[in-house]
């Protein structure tokens, strides 16, 4: 696949426009006028059409094949949720639109599938109430962080730490430290668990919070969270549970049921919306009642009459943390999509999830080295020090799966795992997909062994093929686009 430049012939052309017929305007001066063309590719319009579909044929996506990304929940989003987002009365909506009732009769519509959205999550999650203002996962983080130091600042707590587990996603601590915590590190024991006897030893008065994630990132539930609650509220340290993982858990487990006091939902990770290459995305955060004050503004409320508006009467509320109601498309695909699924969709969803990830996990367990090797949640981490043995990284596995037509898993992740490969299938793809990526990772596994070199020099069906990832970003070549044919 060559770039566009290198198709380019003097002369030719797309389009053909018509000479000028109005006076030529001059104003621009002299210094900032072109001395030469610009070094555009000359092409017709075919030449540029097969061009372009002949990349875009080249993008991996979960239309085109299987998408096993760990921790990402790369889930199939139906189509009929794009139809849904498209919808007239929901994508031409301004929220300046003048104001009635507090808020326009057309944004009426828009503002009851926030409120309705809400109202589903609290029951989904055993939260209270719930702002779907966060515009991320880790926006949702930073929120919950804010709101736990403003109910500390209210209560005249003076604390300054939050305890999160080493296997915790990055933003984790991310988002702690930029609320202004010091982050403690609680090591995982080699269960897989958070060891309960550190934490108990790092937790004190000065602990503002725990962050949990539960599945945790190793896709191993813990059991004994409701001790961990309990310890945590002796000090009155606020219990935060990283909701990314819900695809796991839905009508099975509850975070505020286990006296979780405050929660992000990953929208994009559970409930549709296409994600990947950085957004949209939404992570709505979910609080018990005594938090619920510090909630950000505005917050709906439903009058008596049933319309809508939009109340920015909260004093304690840490203000405002996005525009308006937060990303609206991905909430109103997230609304939809618990519609569509009902309960017992979603429940059929989790343990759909959670059957796949332990399918591949029984299947891969004799050819790779699986550290948690029992049970999994919605996913399952395997390890490549077997095959390291012939000199082969968990780089080189997910390299060579591309030649098989395969998303490579997440690797290196978690990173207390050495070698790690992170596999997380989702409900969503059939047994027939998850054999043949089974047969794959089979297939390597053996030429691992076998014909190392080969490994590791994959990906021999790309444009490219292993790149030197460090360079690419840090000495990018911006000069072959100034290449003449
Ligand atoms: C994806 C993820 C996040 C961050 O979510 P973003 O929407 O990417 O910001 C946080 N925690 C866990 C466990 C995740 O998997």
């Amino acid at each position: 696949m060559s770039v566009i430049y290198t198709k380019s012939v003097p002369g030719r052309r797309g389009v053909k426009l018509p000479g000028c017929d109005v006076p030529v305007d001059h104003e621009i001066p002299e210094n900032l006028r072109r001395r030469e063309d610009a070094a555009l590719a000359e092409l017709s319009e075919l030449d540029v059409v097969r061009h372009f579909t002949e990349l875009s044929r080249k993008n991996f996506g979960l239309d085109t094949n299987f998408y096993p990304l760990g921790s990402c929940t790369m889930k199939y989003n139906p189509k009929v949720m794009e139809k849904i987002a498209a919808l007239e009365g929901f994508s031409q909506l301004h929220p300046l639109l003048p104001q009635l009732y507090g808020g326009c009769m057309l944004e009426q519509g828009a503002i009851a599938v926030i409120f309705e959205l809400e109202k589903l999550l609290c029951e989904i999650t055993g939260m209270d109430a719930f702002t779907t203002h966060p515009m991320a996962g880790a926006h949702g983080e930073l929120t919950g962080m804010m709101l736990i130091a403003a109910y500390h600042k209210d209560r005249g707590n003076r604390k300054t730490e939050v305890l999160i587990p080493d296997e915790a996603h990055g933003t984790n601590p991310a988002s702690a430290a930029i609320a202004g915590y010091e982050i403690v590190t609680v090591p995982t024991g080699d269960n897989g668990m958070l060891d309960i006897d550190t934490l108990s030893d790092r937790l004190n008065e000065k602990t503002a919070a725990i962050m949990l994630t539960n599945p945790n990132t190793l896709g191993l539930f813990n059991s004994q969270i409701e001790k961990v609650a309990a310890m945590a509220h002796h000090y009155d340290a606020q219990l935060y549970y990283d909701g990314a993982n819900l695809n796991a858990i839905l009508g099975k487990f509850r975070p505020g049921d286990a006296r979780f006091d405050v929660m992000h939902v990953n929208l994009h990770k559970t409930f549709a919306t296409p994600h990947g290459g950085g957004g949209p995305g939404a992570g709505p955060v979910g609080v018990k009642r005594h938090l619920e004050p510090f909630l950000p503004i505005s917050r709906i409320r439903k009058r008596t009459d049933g319309t809508y508006a939009l109340d920015y009467d909260y004093p304690k509320s840490i203000g405002y943390i996005a525009p308006f109601y937060g990303n609206f498309a991905v909430c109103l695909r997230a609304y939809a999509y618990i519609l569509l699924q009902g309960r017992q969709g979603l429940i059929d969803v989790s343990e759909h999830a959670v059957l796949n990830a332990n399918y591949i996990l029984a299947s891969l367990k004799e050819q790779f080295h699986a550290p948690y090797p029992d049970r999994c949640m919605h996913e399952c981490v395997l390890s490549a020090v077997k095959q390291l043995e012939a000199g082969v990284h968990a780089v080189d596995i997910a390299k060579a799966l591309i030649d098989y037509g395969f998303h490579p898993p997440t690797i290196y992740f978690p990173l207390i795992v050495k070698e790690a490969i992170m596999i997380e299938p989702t409900e969503t793809e059939n047994k027939e997909t998850l054999d043949r990526f089974i047969e794959a990772m089979k297939k390597i596994a053996y030429k691992a062994l076998d014909d190392p070199q080969k490994i590791k020099k994959a990906p021999k069906s790309t444009p490219v093929g292993r790149l030197d990832e460090t360079k690419a970003a840090r000495e990018m070549d911006f000069n072959y686009i100034d290449c003449k044919p």
